[in-house]
């Protein structure tokens, strides 16, 4: 039987987790937590009967203690609950299927626990990738990537000489406005940029994949889990999203992981890894396919991706500014108080407005994401 805990189980990695712990016996969910979606944890803590549950509101939290009286099951709150829930002792291994930057005190505090990590929360390794890949080594603890593409590179990488990589390739759908100029991106709206074309995924992630700010974070991510510096990680649209990512070796060969967009499998093979299980679900048919296409990126158009390389290059707290600016600058874009094109003049003033602390500590980073924060309130009254 394997133990696992769910940051974030009521989103659309959380859930899609909870499918697979559905149909393999032998996994046991002891913990689960999330942010205020009460109903949703209510379902979810009656069907698999975890030990702890963590809201991160207190009001939540305390609504979730009355509904589920009759189970005597733990229920905590806020920060201290995702540390509690991170350490708790049956627990194998953390699935961090939280948004955001919130992820990153319970990853370190799982990982010095020595907890295996199924790693989707990217933001993480993005702002503190620099203090949680060396700890992670240290304490002799797998990080399992997520990310279908991550997973795609880690399937790649499986039983090759990871000295001869020469170039990670790394796919993208190109989102919803692939094709589109700047002109016309102007009227866009959050309901437009929440259509992606391939993937059914939480509302972030996908304003993010409009903007390729989602690969931007991607690079700088596959450069943490690879060791792989940036301009070895070259990004390839493939709109059709079969190919989930490619390793090129020096001898010139090309491995890559193809298969139907589904979160499920990326997910399962974390969750198994190095066991690879079978799984139901929609299988390519390459008759129908026909054919695969590539195009370079257009990062004048889509400027996430070129502000997400001058971050990692720039290094320190800098990816921190820049994921923070665009976690606040989506957020408003969401609640249409800003345009969509406004996103990118947030994140661009927010990271040269900063000054770079190399080598950030956890408050530094904090710091720099409250920095970026106050940057984007006061921009915004004037
Ligand atoms: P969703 O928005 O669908 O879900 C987010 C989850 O986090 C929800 O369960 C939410 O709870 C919970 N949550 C939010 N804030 C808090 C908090 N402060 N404390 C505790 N729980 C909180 O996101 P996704 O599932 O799409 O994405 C999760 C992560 O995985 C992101 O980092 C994303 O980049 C990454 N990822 C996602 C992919 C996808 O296909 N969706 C693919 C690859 C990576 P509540 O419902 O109560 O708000």
């Amino acid at each position: 039987m394997k133990k696992i805990g769910i940051l974030g189980s009521t989103g659309s990695i959380g859930t899609q987790t909870l499918e697979i712990v559905r149909s393999n016996s032998d996994l046991q969910v002891t913990a689960l937590a999330a942010g205020s979606n009460v109903s949703l944890m209510e379902k979810q803590i009656r069907e698999f009967k975890p030990a702890l549950a963590v809201m991160w509101s207190e009001d939540a939290a305390e609504d979730l203690k009355s509904r589920v009286a009759d189970l005597g099951i733990k229920v905590l709150s806020g920060m201290e609950g995702l540390l509690e829930l991170a350490v708790l002792e049956e627990m194998e291994v953390l699935v961090t299927a939280i948004v955001g930057m919130i992820g990153i005190r319970p990853t370190i505090a799982a990982i010095e626990a020595g907890k295996t990590i199924a790693l989707a929360n990217k933001e993480t390794l993005v702002t503190a990738g620099h203090i949680i890949m060396p700890l992670a080594a240290q304490k002799k603890v797998s990080i399992l990537p997520v990310d279908s593409e991550h997973s795609a590179i880690f399937q790649s990488m499986n039983g090759e000489n990871k000295k001869r990589v020469s170039k990670i390739l790394l796919t993208a759908s190109g989102g919803p406005f692939r094709g589109r100029k700047r002109e016309e991106l102007l009227n866009i709206r959050a309901e437009d940029a929440l259509k992606h074309p391939n993937w059914s995924m939480g509302r972030k992630i996908t304003v993010d994949s409009s903007t390729l700010v989602n690969k931007g974070l991607e690079v700088i991510e596959a450069k943490w889990l690879f060791g792989v510096e940036p301009e070895h990680i070259q990004v390839v649209v493939q709109p059709q999203s079969i190919i989930h990512s490619m390793v090129e070796y020096e001898d010139g060969a090309v491995m890559a992981q193809l298969g139907t967009p589904d979160m499920k499998l990326p997910i399962q093979y974390a969750l198994f890894y190095p066991d690879r299980r079978p799984m139901e679900g929609k299988r390519i048919d390459f008759y129908e396919l026909a054919s695969i296409t590539f195009e370079r990126p257009d990062t004048d158009t889509f400027k996430g991706l070129a502000m997400a390389y001058d971050a990692i290059r720039t290094g320190g707290s800098m990816p921190t500014v820049f994921n923070a600016a665009n976690e606040k600058a989506v957020s408003l874009f969401l609640n249409n108080e800003i345009r969509f094109l406004e996103i990118y003049d947030l994140i661009q003033g927010a990271m040269e407005n900063h000054q770079v602390t190399d080598n950030p500590s956890v408050d530094r980073i904090l710091e720099a994401e409250a920095e970026a924060y106050e940057y984007i309130d006061s921009h915004r009254r004037t």
